[in-house]
C-alpha cells in the first residue's frame, strides 16, 4: 500500500485508545509508516542508474529489510522508550506495524507482477515468507475504497475528538481544521458539553 494508506491506517490505530496523547498518537502513527523506510534507497538507485557503481538499494532492500519482526520489536521499543513509558502505546505501535505488513500482503502487487513477500524472519531466517496469491496491485481500487474509507474515519474523529493528523505539524492548524468541520457539521448540544 503506499504511505498515505500506512499513514491513516496508523492514525486509525492510534485512536483505538481515546486516552492517548499527542506524541503517544504521533508514536504509534509513525510505527504504520516505519517499515517503508527501507524504500529510501530508490532515491540513490535512481541517482546511479545507469553508472558504474549502480546501487540497488531499492531492489535489494524495499519490503525486506524493515518489513519484519526484529524492525517490529525495535519500532515498539523505541516508542515505549521515548513516549511515557507506557505498554499500551509499545503495544499498539506493534500492531500499527503488523497492520501495516498485512496491508502490503494484501495489496502491493508491482506492475512487473512482483507480489512482494514479506520476509518476516529476515535477518535471522528465510521461512516464513508472506506472501498472498491474490493480492492486488498497488495502484488497485480496494486501495482507494481503503483510503477514502479512512479518511472518513479520519475526519469523524477530528470532529468528534477534536485533533487530526495535522496536530503533528502545527497545532493552529490542527485547531483551525477541526473549528471549521464542526462550524460545518455542529455538534448537538444536550446539555452535557
Ligand atoms: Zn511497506
Amino acid at each position: 500500500m503506499n504511505p498515505i494508506t500506512h499513514f491513516l491506517l496508523g492514525w486509525t490505530v492510534a485512536n483505538i485508545d481515546s486516552t492517548l496523547v499527542r506524541k503517544e498518537r504521533v508514536a504509534i502513527t509513525l510505527a504504520g509508516v516505519a517499515p517503508d523506510l527501507d524504500g529510501l534507497g530508490l532515491v540513490a538507485e535512481i541517482m546511479t542508474r545507469g553508472s558504474q557503481n549502480e546501487l540497488l538499494w531499492w531492489s535489494t532492500y524495499h519490503h525486506t529489510a524493515l518489513h519484519n519482526l526484529t524492525f517490529a520489536l525495535l519500532v515498539a521499543a523505541v516508542s515505549f522508550i521515548s513516549t511515557g513509558r507506557r505498554l499500551r502505546v509499545a503495544v499498539l505501535a506493534f500492531i500499527s506495524f503488523h497492520i501495516h505488513l498485512l496491508g502490503d500482503v494484501l495489496g502491493a502487487r508491482g506492475p512487473d507482477n512482483d507480489h512482494w513477500p514479506i520476509p518476516y524472519l529476515m535477518p535471522f531466517s528465510d521461512a516464513w515468507k508472506f506472501v498472498w496469491s491474490g493480492q492486488w496491485e498497488l495502484n488497485a481500487w480496494p486501495n482507494f475504497m481503503i483510503t477514502i474509507v479512512l479518511l472518513v474515519i479520519c475526519f469523524y474523529l477530528a470532529w468528534k475528538r477534536g485533533y487530526s493528523p495535522l496536530e503533528m505539524v502545527s497545532a493552529r492548524a490542527d485547531g483551525a481544521f477541526v473549528q471549521t468541520l464542526r462550524q460545518r457539521f455542529p455538534k448537538h448540544r444536550n446539555g452535557h458539553e
